[in-house]
């Protein structure tokens, strides 16, 4: 498990020189560790190298990894991140156990997550998921009906509307990568400058993480940059 601290180490350290070397902050990028598909000692290991949000896509096995880590370790104050796809049916556990979704597309989830969010927790987070690369098979709303759909959420209770992400059609050319990024900040300062303030761009995994933080990235989710290649044989 001591790898999985040297590999936050070095992520950590990639993203600090690429931060610097695109003239950015290196305080405004957030490190969301993706852990899906990773056991609960996993997130145990990451939390002891001093991470402290964490990503998971797949409902049943997020909550079952929540329960088992708040049980082994019940002083770990960690902020969870639901970031795959969500049914309706299945809203309301994350309205319940999650701090942020970055995976809403549409409002009947928005609708439901704001009804089911518990009044004694904090606003939940929203992200909406873009599909930036406007593919059929993937989810995410169409650019050209984000800003409606980020007015009818930012109007509901029980939701902080926080900003956009993206998971782009996977590249290994950079300028590629950085021109599906660069769309979806752009996106995010026209819907800013439509009068809805937004803070945060979901933008970057291990694969396409500097293009990421060129194009204004403030939160990348990395998942096998920290824990290694996922084995999607054990997911059930
Ligand atoms: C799995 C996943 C990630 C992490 O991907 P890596 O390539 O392992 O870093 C990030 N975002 C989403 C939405 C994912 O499903």
């Amino acid at each position: 498990m001591s790898l999985i601290s040297d590999n936050l180490q070095a992520v950590t350290a990639d993203i600090h020189r690429t931060a610097i070397a695109n003239g950015r902050d290196p305080q405004q990028l957030q490190l969301l560790a993706v852990s899906k598909t990773f056991p609960a000692d996993a997130v145990i290991a990451a939390a002891a190298a001093g991470q402290r949000c964490f990503g998971e896509n797949y409902l049943q096995e997020a909550l079952e990894k929540m329960q088992e880590v708040s049980n082994k370790m019940p002083q770990l104050d960690l902020e969870w991140h639901f970031i795959g796809p969500l049914q309706s049916n299945k809203t309301r556990p994350v309205a319940e156990h999650f701090a942020w979704v970055h995976s809403v597309d549409r409002e009947k989830i928005a609708q439901r997550l704001s009804e089911q969010r518990p009044k004694n927790l904090p606003d939940l987070n929203i992200c909406l998921q873009v599909n930036i690369s406007a593919e059929a098979s993937k989810s995410g709303v169409l650019p050209g009906e984000a800003l409606a759909l980020a007015q009818k959420i930012a109007a509901l209770p029980g939701l902080r509307l926080r900003g956009l992400m993206a998971v782009p059609e996977a590249s290994h050319d950079e300028q590629q990568q950085r021109q599906a990024f660069r769309q979806l900040r752009q996106l995010s300062e026209s819907i800013q400058a439509a009068g809805l303030p937004m803070d945060t761009l979901s933008m970057g995994m291990s694969g396409d993480m500097q293009a990421a933080i060129a194009e204004g990235s403030t939160m990348l989710r990395i998942g096998t940059a920290i824990f290694g290649n996922r084995n999607y044989a054990k997911q059930t």
